[in-house]
C-alpha cells in the first residue's frame, strides 16, 4: 500500500503528481441535449477519486468495469494545473495549466441514470476503477490549444464523438475561474473538460482510439475483468 500521489507522465519533462480529478459535466451544448438537459443550464462538475485515475501511454487493455451493463466512453480534453488560488481570473487560471491530455471519462450510465432518479449523487456511475482514462501529457510549453480539434473518438474505427474546444460552453480559462469561485485550486489538479456529442455504451473487444491534434492518441482495447486479473 502506497500514500504516494498517483503519477502522469509528462512528455519531455517532470511527471505530473494528481492530487485532484475534477470533471466537468455538459460543457458540450449537443451533449448536454442528448442527456436530455435544459442546454441553457450552465456546465457544472463533479470529482474522481485518485485510484480511478488509468494511464493510457500507447495501446493499452482496459478492463470492463463492475457492477454496470452500460459503460459508456465520454473523450475529453484533460487539463493539468501547476499553480492555483482561489477566485481566480480567466487569465490567471489560463496561466496555471501546465500540461494537456487526452482523457476518457468513463461512465457506468445505467447506474448513473438511476442515481438521478434517485435524487442521489452520481458517485456510482462515474467514479470507480478505471473510471477516469488518461493519456501522457503534452507540457503547454509546446502545446497551444489555439490549434483547434477536432476531438475524435472511434471505436473499431466507426466514428462516435466529434467536437472541437471552440465549443465548449465553458471554455477553458473560463471553467478553471469558475471552479475557483467553489474550491482552492492548486498544482496536482486534473480537469477533464467536458465531451462532445455521441457518448455510447463500449463492449469487450472493442478499441477505442481518441485523437486530437498535437495530444498523444488515446488507444484502450476493452478486455473482461477476468482476463485483466489473469483468472480465466
Ligand atoms: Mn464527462
Amino acid at each position: 500500500m502506497s500514500n504516494t500521489l498517483p503519477i502522469v507522465p509528462m512528455l519531455g519533462g517532470a511527471d505530473f503528481a494528481v492530487r485532484r480529478i475534477l470533471c466537468i459535466g455538459r460543457n458540450y451544448a449537443e451533449h448536454a441535449a442528448e442527456m436530455g438537459a435544459d442546454v441553457r443550464e450552465p456546465p457544472f462538475h463533479f470529482t474522481k477519486s485518485l485510484p480511478a485515475l488509468f494511464i493510457a501511454d500507447g495501446p493499452t487493455a482496459w478492463p470492463y468495469p463492475a457492477a454496470t451493463s452500460d459503460c459508456h466512453h465520454e473523450l475529453e480534453v484533460v487539463i493539468a494545473l501547476g499553480c492555483g488560488g482561489a477566485d481566480l481570473t480567466p487569465d490567471q487560471g489560463a496561466a496555471c495549466v501546465v500540461g494537456w491530455g487526452l482523457g476518457l471519462d468513463m461512465t457506468r450510465r445505467d447506474l448513473q441514470t438511476a442515481a438521478k432518479k434517485a435524487g442521489r449523487p452520481w458517485a456510482s456511475g462515474k467514479d470507480f476503477d478505471g473510471a477516469a482514462i488518461c493519456t501522457p501529457l503534452v507540457p503547454s510549453s509546446v502545446f497551444s490549444p489555439g490549434a483547434q480539434g477536432p476531438l475524435v473518438l472511434r471505436v473499431d474505427e466507426v466514428e462516435r464523438q466529434r467536437g472541437d474546444l471552440s465549443q465548449l460552453l465553458w471554455p477553458v480559462p473560463a471553467l478553471i475561474a469558475q471552479l475557483s469561485t467553489l474550491m482552492t485550486l492548486g498544482a496536482g489538479d486534473l480537469i477533464y473538460t467536458g465531451t462532445p456529442a455521441g457518448v455510447g455504451p463500449v463492449a469487450v473487444g472493442q478499441t477505442l482510439v481518441g485523437t486530437f491534434p498535437g495530444l498523444p492518441t488515446l488507444t484502450v482495447t476493452v478486455v473482461s475483468r477476468e482476463v485483466a486479473h489473469g483468472v480465466v
